[in-house]
């Protein structure tokens, strides 16, 4: 069991991981290696402490560089779900999990509103997760709602398993192919759920299938941590990055606005000192 599980590898994770490190904690560490689309994409940062005018592309390589000479790991992985189990918290990714006496969410901000209807069928007949509850769909027909190309691997597992796979792909340059697979290149605005079938709506047609694959960047934190209080879309933290679940802090831009770097890292060092306390009184209220 780790101390901390870290979920996000963007500024506000790595500022957590940072503080960690330092305070020579066991901790883990989960999200992408390339750290942060939102780093990566960015054209010019002129507001980060320290650092007069940087492309997004300089700041990862200083990340990255810190990172590996603080010896940091990152666990390249996607977090599906996070329960809280008592005096504990189990965090599964696909066939994976990994269990900490805390966590930290710095799982940034979803751009992507869900699908009108979507929530209504989450765990029934709305999934997130490929390797979790593909084998529920062996010979049926999915839907896969994928937004990177990242997901390619997800989507042919599923395509071995599934009769047919209709790909909705809201990316560029789709590299899938198979006899079963169905490449859609149109935005789907909802769902709905009729006489057991799952069905995806777009302006001028609907698709019909047994179940829907969502696979995004980023879940809804409701979705992702069952319990977690949200207001307007955002995790509800404290001034230490406490949300409303003992030993389950938030971070970055998952907690709302101003989404900026710098407000990121601070309040990623915030929850990570926060973690530290809260650790330290369940030993002595364990003792
Ligand atoms: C194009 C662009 C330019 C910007 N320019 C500026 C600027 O100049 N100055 C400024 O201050 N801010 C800027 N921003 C905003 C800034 O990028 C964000 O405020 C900052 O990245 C937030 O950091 P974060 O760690 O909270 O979240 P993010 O950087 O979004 O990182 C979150 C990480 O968590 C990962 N994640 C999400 N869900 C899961 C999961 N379930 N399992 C595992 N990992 C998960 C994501 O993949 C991502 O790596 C810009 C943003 C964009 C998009």
């Amino acid at each position: 069991m780790y101390d901390v599980v870290i979920i996000g590898t963007g500024p506000a994770g790595l500022s957590a991981a940072l503080t960690l490190k330092q305070l020579n904690k066991n901790f883990l560490w989960l999200g992408s290696k390339k750290l942060s689309t939102k780093i990566n994409n960015a054209e010019c940062i002129r507001n980060y402490t320290g650092l007069i005018s940087v492309s997004g592309k300089e700041m990862q390589e200083v990340f990255l560089k810190q990172i590996d000479q603080m010896g940091i790991e990152i666990t390249e992985a996607q977090v599906t779900g996070v329960y809280n189990m008592g005096d504990h918290y189990g965090v599964l990714c696909g066939d994976m999990q990994y269990e900490g006496t805390a966590v930290i969410l710095t799982v940034g901000v979803e751009t992507v509103k869900p699908l009108e209807g979507e929530l209504d069928y989450v765990g029934s007949g709305i999934s997130y997760c490929a390797t979790c509850d593909g084998f529920l769909y062996k010979g049926k027909e999915i839907v896969v709602l994928a937004t990177d190309k990242e997901y390619e691997h997800e989507i042919e597992y599923l395509a071995s398993l599934a009769s047919k796979v209709s790909v909705v792909a809201l990316y560029k340059e789709v590299g899938l192919s198979g006899d079963n697979i169905e490449i859609i290149k149109d935005r789907p605005l909802s769902v709905s759920k009729e006489n057991k079938k799952m069905k995806m709506q777009f302006k001028d047609k609907e698709i019909e299938a047994d179940g829907i694959f969502m696979l995004r960047s980023a879940i809804t934190p409701s979705i992702l941590v069952p319990g977690i209080e949200v207001e307007e879309g955002h995790i509800k933290i404290d001034r230490h990055g406490k949300t409303n679940m003992e030993g389950c802090f938030a971070a970055g831009d998952c907690t709302g606005k101003p989404y900026q770097y710098t407000k990121a890292v601070g309040e990623g060092n915030v929850a990570a000192h926060s973690v530290v306390t809260y650790l330290a009184e369940m030993k002595k209220k364990n003792s």
